[in-house]
């Protein structure tokens, strides 16, 4: 195995998906732990609300003590190189929640035991169903009162449509929960709350099989409720299948309390033995479109995300790219392949849990960190030789939307400029009505409206302000025989975007529902590729 092939098998690159308060960022700070990353329990939440910030947005962002700033953390464990790329998701949720998981190769899922499967999990989970991106299930907060572990399993089949294989199953729960049974293992892990001595002469117990005489002295009566759901189990359930799970057919799930560090280790050590190392990613060449393997040498990479002012002296806007192949080199030139430049990569950035440091190298799942001074967008490809135009890197349809007030029709020209720059970002979309001047906003989340006025005024000098409009949704018009006709007859609601694509502005789903039993040939969508 050549030194390329052995750093792609070690590495894993994967977020975290969860509806807010299922318990992501205790889970993440755990796994940090064991990654050694971090050697104080607290660390992740303290670094949310204590972070320096001088520029405007940041302050917005310490006002609501929230990250928006959120990165990648990499730690060790293993052997294995971790990249956890982290999904804002609280009041921060926007539309890079939803590009973080098309530059990961697999993802974990929280669940709340009490309150299954929440909105957010179900918008995220559609994102990564686009890619068919293998999840593993953790479900969170045993040591509360919750729902029962089979109701929870089938409210994760019916409600985001992928059959679970428990590869642990729950003994009890809230203040009769006493652990987990690990059903490939066979072996009883008895729930010790973090923090305090275990009086027990082991925590961790073999037993021959569920029906082990054992299980009755250890558990007392919880022996008989285990049997019985592992009988549901044996009838109902799946049984576990990697090839199932790497399709994204099947789910594993664990069950465990992530603030407890009980079944953490646990899910982190099948996670690494199972979840896929970097995979290969689909990009248009001069001879149309190939699979680019992680195993070809020469170096290529995808931009997925662009922060601005992560280091407010500087001013300056990072933008994360994804190595697909090749080994990364300090230095490097590369080819910007939509504006056709070569460009070297002197001072990378690679990011760790506690800080950032320069890279030296790096390898194909890794999250590196370019210096951008306005000459990178969402999507842009950077190879070596063969020109490349990675795709996968989609824009998704808004679910908000204002209207821009310029306060001083001096700056109209700023404001352009400001609004084009801040879109090709990915901070905010910016859409033109056909029939008005206006400049409307759209964004996943609504934050993404502050923090956009709020860098208008301090990158751009430009005082503006928002106003609600009565849009609820938009719809890329991507072709079919009616379209023109679509466009010609409702020109009221139509708006292009960005790149002068046609949108149309959805005030009423309804009206939508009844227009395209009208316009029968017309093909919409809520995605859409960079260009
Ligand atoms: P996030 O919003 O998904 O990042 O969730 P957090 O990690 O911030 O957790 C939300 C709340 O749930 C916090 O108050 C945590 O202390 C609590 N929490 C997390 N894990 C557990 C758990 O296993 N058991 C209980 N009882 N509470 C938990």
């Amino acid at each position: 195995m050549n030194k390329l092939q052995k750093e792609v098998e070690r590495r894993r690159t994967f977020a975290i998906i969860s509806h807010p308060d299922a318990g992501k960022t205790t889970l993440t700070e755990k796994l940090l732990l064991f990654g050694g990353a971090i050697h104080l329990a607290g660390a992740v939440k303290a670094k949310k609300s204590t972070r320096g910030a001088t520029s405007d947005w940041m302050a917005v962002e310490r006002e609501r003590g929230i990250s928006v700033t959120s990165s990648v953390m990499k730690f060790d464990y293993n052997g294995h190189e971790i990249n956890l790329l982290d999904t804002p998701g609280h009041q921060d949720f926007s539309e890079d929640t939803y590009r973080v998981l098309t530059a990961v190769d697999s993802v974990l899922m929280v669940i709340d035991s009490a309150k299954g499967v929440e909105m957010q999990t179900r918008k995220l989970m559609e994102v990564c169903r686009m890619r068919n991106t293998p999840i593993m299930t953790f479900i969170n907060k045993l040591d509360r009162d919750g729902q029962e572990p089979i109701e929870l399993l089938d409210d994760i089949e019916t409600n985001l449509g992928i059959e679970c294989a428990p590869l642990t199953w729950p003994v009890g729960m809230g203040k009769g929960f006493k652990g987990v049974y690990d059903l490939r293992g066979d072996e009883l892990r008895f729930f010790v709350p973090d923090g305090q001595k275990s009086t027990r002469p082991t925590d961790v117990v073999h037993v021959k099989g569920l029906d082990d005489p054992q299980l009755d002295e250890l558990l007392g009566r919880d022996a008989a409720d285990l049997r019985q759901d592992a009988e549901l189990l044996a009838g109902a359930g799946h049984p576990f299948d990697l090839e199932r799970y790497l399709a994204a057919k099947q789910t594993p799930v664990f069950f465990g309390s992530a603030i407890n560090n009980f079944g953490v280790q646990e899910l982190l050590d099948t996670f690494v033995e199972l979840a896929p190392p970097p995979q290969p990613r689909e990009a248009e060449t001069a001879k149309g479109t190939r699979l680019v393997s992680p195993l070809e040498p020469d170096f290529s990479g995808v931009v997925f995300k662009i922060q601005a002012n992560m280091d407010p002296a500087h001013r300056d806007r990072i933008a994360f790219l994804r190595i697909v192949s090749g080994q990364f080199q300090k230095g490097m030139r590369v080819r910007h392949h939509r504006i056709g430049k070569d460009m070297q990569i002197a001072n990378a950035t690679i990011f760790m849990a506690h800080d950032r440091s320069g890279v030296e190298e790096a390898w194909p799942g890794d999250i590196i960190g370019v210096h951008n001074h306005g000459t990178i967008k969402i999507g842009d490809t950077f190879s070596i030789k063969e020109p490349l135009k990675f795709t996968g890197i989609p824009s998704f349809a808004p679910e908000h939307f204002r209207r821009v007030r310029l306060r001083d029709p001096m700056r109209a020209k700023q404001l352009e400029k400001g609004l084009l720059q801040l879109c090709e970002e990915g901070a905010v979309q910016v859409f033109r009505p056909l029939r008005t001047n206006d400049y409307l906003l759209g964004a996943v989340g609504p934050l993404q409206f502050e923090i956009t006025m709020a860098r208008l005024k301090d990158e751009y000098n430009v005082e503006a302000g928002y106003e609600p409009v009565d849009i609820s949704g938009t719809r890329w018009i991507v072709g079919g025989r009616d379209a023109k006709k679509f466009i010609a007859e409702n020109g009221r609601d139509i708006a292009t975007d960005i790149d002068g694509d046609m949108v149309y502005l959805v005030s009423n789903p309804w009206r939508l529902e009844r227009l395209l039993e009208t316009y029968d040939d017309i093909v919409l969508q809520t995605i859409k590729e960079h260009k």
